[in-house]
Parts: structure tokens; sequence; C-alpha cells
């Protein structure tokens, strides 16, 4: 995904559900080399550093595991606005620590967080971004790997297949 012929920028988008975020905080480990890169980029949503919207993005990485029936409206969304989908961390990619809820009546787990209040927050299992929509690629670890992430990064806006190795879960 190079630039194309009006050298336009390719557009990305950063989506974060279910999850602690330590995924998108993970980033700052690499920060003076992503700052370089960025220049290559438009980055059109970020909510954790921007309010801008964008209709279309070429490439969107989700972070997060699919909690909700609001999560499964916007990824479907998300995904149908995006020519590439990134799963960035474990949440997103299996479910991660989230999941652990799925072995427990899901009644019981809502009470316990939500008290008298449960019915305010409608819960579903919870699943891995791949598990309601396509996923292209998917960058493992809990937290994901930041330097597996450069990499997807750099090959997609270069127009090149990442090679994702087989991570382990947990990461230094
Ligand atoms: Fe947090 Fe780990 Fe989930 Fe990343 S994968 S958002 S670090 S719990």
């Amino acid at each position: 995904m190079s630039q194309n012929k009006t050298n336009e920028k390719p557009k990305v988008a950063f989506f974060d559900f279910t999850s602690c975020e330590g995924c998108q905080l993970n980033k700052l480990n690499f920060e003076n080399e992503l700052l370089d890169f960025l220049e290559y980029v438009d980055i059109v949503e970020f909510r954790e550093a921007m309010d801008d919207k964008a209709e279309e993005y070429d490439i969107a990485f989700v972070e997060g595991s699919i909690s909700t029936p609001t999560c499964i409206e916007r990824i479907y969304d998300i995904r149908r606005r995006s020519k590439i989908l990134v799963a960035l961390g474990q949440c997103a990619v299996t479910g991660g620590i989230n999941a652990m809820r799925n072995d427990q009546p899901l009644e019981q787990v809502q009470e316990e967080v939500y008290g008298e209040h449960k019915y305010l927050f409608p819960s579903i299992p919870a699943l891995p971004v791949s598990a309601i929509v396509k996923v292209d690629y998917e960058v493992r670890g809990c937290p994901m790997s930041p330097p597996e992430y450069l990499h997807v990064f750099k090959s997609l806006v270069l127009g090149r297949k990442p090679e994702i190795k087989d991570y382990a879960v947990c990461v230094e």
C-alpha cells in the first residue's frame, strides 16, 4: 500500500475495544522510530490523540476484544470501511484476559461488575475480533510486540506482505 499516483498517503486509524489499552501504551516504547515513520501516513482516527473521523481507512488497527452488542456493531462498521484490518494484541487476537470470564455464567459476571445496574450494560462472551469479521493480520502478545507491530505497519505501508512469527502470549 505505497503512496498512490497522487502521492496520497495511506489513511491509518486506530480503534480500541474491551482492553486495558496496554497495547496502545506499548507503542510509546518505540516512539522515536514510530514518529519518523508517521510522516509517510495520515493518521485519520485515533481516539486517544484526536477528535477527527474519517469515512474510509487503508489500514485499521484494532485493540481489544469484542464484548458487547455495541462492539459487534462497531467492528462491522470498521471492517466495512477498512481495506486492511489488523488485530493488535492478545485481547483482539484471542479474546485475551477478558475471555477468562467466558467460563462463568454471563449474568453472574455482570452482577459482580455492575451490581443492580447489570441490565444497563448488556454483554456477550469476550470474543476475538476474527470471530466477528475478517482479520487480515494479527500482532500477538500481551502486550503486543512493538518490533512486530512496527514490521507489520511498515510492510503494509510499503505494499508488502508482513511476515508474522509465531509469538508466545507473554512478551517482555
Ligand atoms: Fe492489555 Fe494485554 Fe489486552 Fe494488550 S493484550 S490490551 S496489554 S490485556
